[in-house]
């Protein structure tokens, strides 16, 4: 395998909405490179980025995944990014690694929910960014009514550096408005272009668009901007150059043209990524924290610098065991060399460092500052884990993985099956952090929670085809919390002192509401020492245990603050058992007066439907405590209705979404926030919970 310089390499991530062709696009790119010797199809699910058999089977891509290409020199590393709801988070870990964002938008339908969620990702990542305007052989495919709306969406640095050639059935090429030069494709698709003179009859249209990018650069400083105010141009050199840099500042953001089924403008797309998007070390040095003293830690990235490495993704295959997927941060790794793990502490031998080509690892000697690759086997090593050289300690910050929208028990087929369960789980886990799994304290139910229910689909059927284990659904259960409205006060007494060893402890406790979605904090503010240090901790321990089973109908009581005030203690009876304990009363005490209230998850729900079956289901929203945000009409004939409804009445929504559309909608949703559940439902809930409590007891 060929070694890259970090100058001369390209990482680039494909976000966009599912469907809009980033896996096609991605088959491609690696075939016309010579990456691959076959054009993979979706459609025949052979495309090198989407192997898992569920993503075939499905024909969407569920994690992220890394393929790369060599072209003119360089070396593309090409992230496939998911762009379904369910899955979109992925592409958020896997972005992080990237050095720009290449959105693909549909020449038909446009910019798409997840087109907005994921180019949010590479702004918070400040990652360039392109636009891939993808199917312009469709029919009613339009380059310039999609450019207009990405201008309109994404601001006024969004300018074209291609226009089609051809439209519809009839598009086949496209004009650089860099080079001015014109390019064709005909016959199978991944053949190269072929240079031609640009069609006359787009002449006017190509210097009017080249014109417009030049003022996009013009725009970035004033000393352009009055050259290209008093001569009507720029000189080529300051062109490319503040293109260059605009891209590069995020200040510009070029638009192509493409046809990735047809291979119409790949090859292009291709030189526009070694060309104009910029390599590793353009970016910003890489930041992170020092694990021990917690001081900010800087890495120039450069081959030279000492190396460090951000694990971004980890796939669990059954046979080649664990694999994890990597950026050098900074400096250069070799295969075989010994690591150090900062943050988990502890060293790791590095063995068969590899180049991914989608599934496939190819062994390499080494990767240098800025190269994505993969390590089989590394002993304890999760996703968001920080490598490096023992003697440089740095951890990059990890990308949080979104929290668990929705909860379903589940069941293995097989009675007996539970350890295989429980080690299945975690794999899977440990490749999809966005996946939770608990015990339901009250029935003793694995639950396994995730973004929604074809997230917990998925995750159930490659369980059984990866781990051989087959599992029963439950129906989903709405992750209810508690929560208090006021702050309470109250003492409570543990004490049995007959006869032999006692328990004798006391505790006074004050609890109080924190700010929705804060969590749980524990403050010590005892004078003097009325209870000892090391009985402290067990105070707190006792009031967690009993905030996790909940007071009002067995909830986890969250958002609180809890303050240890004062207490007793006995120089022979007390125990941490027993603090445990009174600190248990003392929580359950406050509780009775601090106005316990019940909180339900608020789902940001998107529906997309023909426009006829609008008002049935903005009817059916109403009925369902539904909050209608806004509606929004696509290129291609649907609406979209943007909600807020609280999760309890979305368990069942595909069903019903589909007899109200006879099958024409589409929908998903995620985690909006926390908010009070209205008191007659919660009536409801606290009563069913008291009856099932009865029923387990009886
Ligand atoms: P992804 O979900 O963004 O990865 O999209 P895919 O690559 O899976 O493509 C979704 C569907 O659109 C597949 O059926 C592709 O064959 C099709 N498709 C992708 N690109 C094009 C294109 O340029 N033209 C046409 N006509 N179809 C395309």
């Amino acid at each position: 395998m060929k070694l890259f310089d970090t100058a001369d390499l390209r990482n680039v991530g494909l976000i966009g909405h599912g469907h809009c062709g980033k896996t096609t696009l991605a088959a491609a790119l690696l075939f016309r490179s010579g990456a691959v010797n076959r054009l993979g199809r979706v459609e025949d699910g052979s495309t090198v980025t989407d192997f898992e058999p569920e993503e075939i089977e499905r024909r969407i891509s569920i994690g992220a995944s890394l393929a790369h290409a060599e072209w003119n020199g360089a070396r593309i590393n090409i992230l496939d990014l998911p762009g379904f709801g369910a899955f979109v988070h992925e592409a958020r870990a896997a972005l992080k690694v990237a050095d720009a964002a290449l959105c693909v938008v549909s020449g038909v339908s446009g910019i798409e929910v997840q087109t907005e969620k994921t180019w949010g990702y590479a702004l918070e990542f400040r990652l360039p960014r392109a636009i891939v305007i993808n199917k312009l052989d469709r029919e009613r495919a339009d380059f310039d009514r999609i450019l207009a709306q990405v201008r309109e969406r994404f601001g006024r640095g969004v300018a074209a550096v291609q226009i089609p050639i051809g439209s519809e059935a009839g598009f086949r090429g496209v004009i650089d408005l860099i080079s001015m030069k014109a390019w064709t494709w005909a016959g199978e698709p991944g053949g190269p272009g072929r240079e031609e003179p640009v069609p006359a009859d787009l002449e006017e249209a190509a210097r009017a668009a080249r014109s417009a990018l030049m003022e996009s650069v013009a725009e970035l400083d004033d000393t352009l901007m009055e050259h290209f105010f008093e001569h009507g141009e720029l000189p080529e050199d300051e062109f490319l150059e503040g293109l260059h840099r605009g891209v590069r500042e995020g200040r510009i953001v070029p638009v192509l043209a493409a046809s990735a089924l047809k291979g119409v403008g790949v090859d292009r797309l291709l030189d526009f990524v070694v060309t104009v998007l910029p390599a590793p070390h353009e970016r910003d040095a890489a930041r992170g924290t020092h694990p021990k003293t917690g001081a900010e830690v800087e890495r120039p990235v450069a081959a030279d610098a000492p190396l460090s490495m951000f694990v971004f993704k980890t796939i669990a295959d059954p046979f080649a065991g664990r694999i994890s997927l990597f950026r050098v941060m900074s400096g250069t790794v070799r295969a075989d060399q010994v690591v150090h793990n900062f943050s988990r502490d502890h060293a790791e031998k590095l063995a068969g460092l590899g180049l991914l080509q989608g599934k496939e690892l190819t062994k390499i000697q080494e990767l240098r500052a800025g190269d994505l690759g993969a390590i089989a086997k590394l002993k304890d090593t999760g996703t968001g884990d920080t490598l490096g050289d023992p003697a440089h300690p740095v951890v990059y910050p990890a990308v949080p993985p979104p929290e668990g929208a929705m909860a379903f028990a589940i069941e293995p087929k097989t009675r007996g099956d539970d350890d295989k369960l429980s080690h299945a789980l975690s794999r899977l886990i440990e490749e999809d952090p966005a996946l939770h799994s608990s015990r339901d304290l009250q029935t003793h139910e694995m639950l396994l929670s995730g973004t929604g229910a074809v997230h917990i689909e998925v995750a159930l059927a490659r369980m059984k085809k990866k781990f051989g284990v087959d599992c029963v659904l439950h129906p989903p259960k709405v992750p209810y919390r508690e929560t208090i409205r006021r702050r309470a006060e109250a003492t409570a007494r543990h004490k049995k002192q007959t006869g032999g060893h006692g328990q004798f402890a006391e505790c006074r406790i004050a609890i109080e509401p924190r700010e929705r979605g804060a969590g749980y904090e524990y403050v010590d503010k005892i004078f003097g020492g009325s209870i000892s240090q090391g009985y402290r901790p067990a105070v707190d321990k006792g009031v967690q245990e009993a905030a996790q089973r909940g007071f009002l109908a067995g909830f986890p009581v969250s958002d609180l603050r809890v303050i240890l005030l004062d207490g007793k203690e006995h120089t022979v009876d007390s125990s941490e058992m027993a603090f445990k304990i009174a600190g248990s009363m003392a929580f359950r005490e406050c509780m009775q007066l601090a106005g316990a209230t019940l909180l339900e998850p608020i789902m940001d729900v998107d529906i997309a439907a023909p426009d006829q079956y609008m008002g049935d289901i903005m009817g059916d929203l109403n009925s369902r405590r539904g909050r209608v945000q806004g509606m929004d009409s696509t290129g291609d004939g649907a609406q979209h209705i943007r909600a807020r409804v609280p999760m309890a009445e979305m368990l069942t929504y595909a069903q019903i979404l589909t007899s109200l559309t006879g099958g024409h909608g589409q929908f998903h949703m995620t985690l909006s926030h926390y908010d009070e559940v209205p008191a007659a439902v919660q009536q409801k809930i606290i009563a069913e919970a008291a009856k099932k409590r009865g029923a387990d007891h009886a």
